[in-house]
């Protein structure tokens, strides 16, 4: 069993209602709630792809012959094409929408949708007694009701799960156009099918001081033993190579391959969108803001986004800038009903802080990874990582309870100086430079909380989690 990996994603902790910083948040967003909303424009925003991307046209999804020299005959495949508009490649607005919104969220406290990537009752029904809901904290549930609703449904929209009730959206964002001048790259590639949510990743998927889940028992404080782990986030691959990935022809899962269509990385495969807002308030637009660009607004910045099809392999890290900010005002002097406006977006402090746990997360050259190879665990190169996953349970005395060897470190939750370095893109990076130098004279075992943590022989040591882990 290999010792140690670095999973493609891993989780931003659910925030804790007793935790100060998210009171005091809370406090202060409904103090706002009846604040002025009159901001109404647009934003104009560009994305640069940071690594190749991938959005594939489901409705226009075609067949490809290729000739398998092992089974001697031709195959076929299926083949997705990149998503078009006249001919050239777009991004839909849904999907943009869907990537702003889960930044959003996570910046902003709110509920949280499980999917279900979150139903552990089909894998291990007598070791769950409780639903995956049970886990998550009251204050994050889904919003049920208009006039109770989190920042994120404020903003994004909400419809009630009876579809009784809806607030529409007060944000709009167009499918982002391809505006670079050179023509697109669009090579194929042959990738395998990435399999759906894997729900057996139980030890991942939730959290707990212990090495033995149950979800229905509780620590020697009262409360329950075992948590969600939080909201999902791919790390970004910075040496990513998608021709090392190259699937295998002519081999016996012929048919558990697929080919796409991708856009090259790089300034040259520029796209635009735009985000219309309509009566919202400066902390909203702020919110946003730092949802779109992580606070750091520049086409070269560390802070990414991930986008469209194969993310856990590699594909889709994308960085958002704001090119402008427009308002429409009303104004009494002009004889025009409204003035568009400029806003100086480097005057503007517009940007909010990032919880660390997402700022180790979005940073493309996270030093949390680099330099190490992403990929799910296996048990050896290029084998399944469901054998893995079942190698990883160990059977315990207990019936309703099962053990785990390997399990994924916590996301390092320090504090740092975060509003103001967000502004200065230039200060970031000497921060990080600094940083570095300073992590690189640190000792080893301090230094490496993305990779999976292996099981101490000594189960005393199980409260270290996230720290003592040069050891393997
Ligand atoms: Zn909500």
């Amino acid at each position: 069993m290999s010792d140690t990996f670095v999973n493609p994603y891993n989780f931003i902790s659910l925030p804790k209602d007793d935790d100060e910083d998210v009171k005091k948040f809370r406090k202060e967003y409904a103090e706002g709630v009846s604040e002025k909303k009159s901001l109404t424009g647009k934003l104009v925003c560009h994305l640069i792809p940071r690594t190749e991307i991938i959005i594939p046209d489901h409705e226009k999804k075609g067949k490809r012959k290729e000739y398998d020299t092992k089974k001697k005959k031709e195959v076929d495949y299926d083949e997705y094409p990149f998503m078009t508009i006249s001919e050239q490649p777009m991004i839909p607005g849904s999907s943009i929408r869907g990537m702003i919104r889960s930044i959003y969220e996570i910046l902003t406290y709110s509920c949280m949708f499980l999917n279900d990537e979150y139903n552990f009752s089909s894998c291990s029904s007598n070791v769950y007694m409780k639903s995956p809901l049970d886990l998550l904290p009251e204050s994050l549930h889904k919003c049920k009701e208009k006039n109770s609703l989190c920042p994120a449904c404020t903003l994004f929209g909400f419809v009630a799960s009876e579809g009784k009730e809806a607030l529409g959206s007060r944000i709009r964002f167009t499918d982002a156009d391809y505006i670079s001048k050179e023509a697109p790259e669009m090579k194929t590639i042959l990738l395998p099918i990435l399999s759906s949510p894997r729900t057996s990743a139980l030890e991942f998927y939730l959290r707990s001081e212990r090495y033995s889940y149950n979800a229905d028992t509780v620590d020697e404080k009262g409360k329950p033993a075992v948590e969600l782990s939080g909201r999902k986030v791919y790390w970004h691959h910075s040496e990513f190579n998608p021709d090392e990935l190259k699937g295998e022809q002519n081999s016996e899962l012929t048919s558990y391959m697929q080919y796409f269509k991708r856009v090259k990385e790089g300034e040259e495969s520029k796209f635009e969108f735009e985000v219309y807002f309509d009566g919202i308030s400066e902390r909203e637009l702020k919110q946003l803001y730092t949802a779109l660009t992580f606070g750091e607004n520049c086409a070269n910045g560390s802070f990414c986004h991930k986008i469209g099809h194969g993310k856990p392999l590699g594909f889709g890290s994308v960085k958002v800038f704001v090119d402008k900010i427009l308002t429409r005002e009303f104004d009494i002097k002009s004889k025009k009903p409204y003035v568009i406006k400029e806003m100086n977006i480097d005057e503007e402090p517009l940007a909010i802080s990032l919880p660390p746990e997402l700022e180790k997360v979005a940073d493309f050259k996270s030093e949390a990874v680099q330099g190490q190879k992403i990929d799910y665990p296996r048990l050896k190169k290029d084998g399944e990582s469901y054998e893995w996953f079942s190698k990883n349970r160990l059977p315990s005395s207990n019936k309703y309870e099962y053990e785990y060897k390997s399990k994924l470190p916590k996301l390092p939750k320090k504090s740092e100086d975060s509003v103001a370095q967000f502004r200065d893109p230039d200060r970031a990076k000497r921060n990080r430079e600094q940083e570095n130098s300073n992590e690189k004279n640190k000792p080893n075992n301090q230094r490496d909380f993305s990779i999976g943590e292996q099981k101490k022989k000594n189960k005393d040591n199980s409260k270290n989690i996230g720290t003592n882990m040069g050891d393997f």
